[in-house]
């Protein structure tokens, strides 16, 4: 056991970190999307967002699936490219709504 405990989302029995996620995205997917750009991974990301609206509109649960995954991955990629780690960004979130504090959120 790590010094300082079990993770807290291994109680919830996570199977991926959202850090790992990202890094083994980067391992994937990494140097390509750094060839191409950040403009092409927007692009891309919007590209995927609008797959997992029409899945949402009318897709199966397993095609939902599939474009939320492919969300994350692009999302990760060009996070990854700007620097920014998916765990620093979620710490955003980990204490409540960021405007009111709450949770559940309590902003009208
Ligand atoms: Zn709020």
């Amino acid at each position: 056991m790590p010094a300082h405990g079990p993770h807290p989302s291994a109680e919830y029995g996570a199977l991926v970190e959202l850090n790992d996620f990202q890094s083994t995205i980067v391992d994937i997917y990494g140097a390509r999307d750094r060839e191409r750009g950040v403009v092409h991974a927007v692009a891309w990301l919007a590209e995927e967002i609008g797959e997992l609206a029409q899945a949402v509109r009318k897709g199966s649960a397993d095609e939902q699936r599939h474009e939320v995954g492919d969300v994350l991955a692009w999302l990760a990629s060009l996070a990854a490219q700007l620097g920014i780690d998916l765990d620093d960004a979620a710490r955003r979130y980990t204490s409540g709504c960021p405007r009111c504090g709450g949770t559940p959120c309590a902003c009208e």
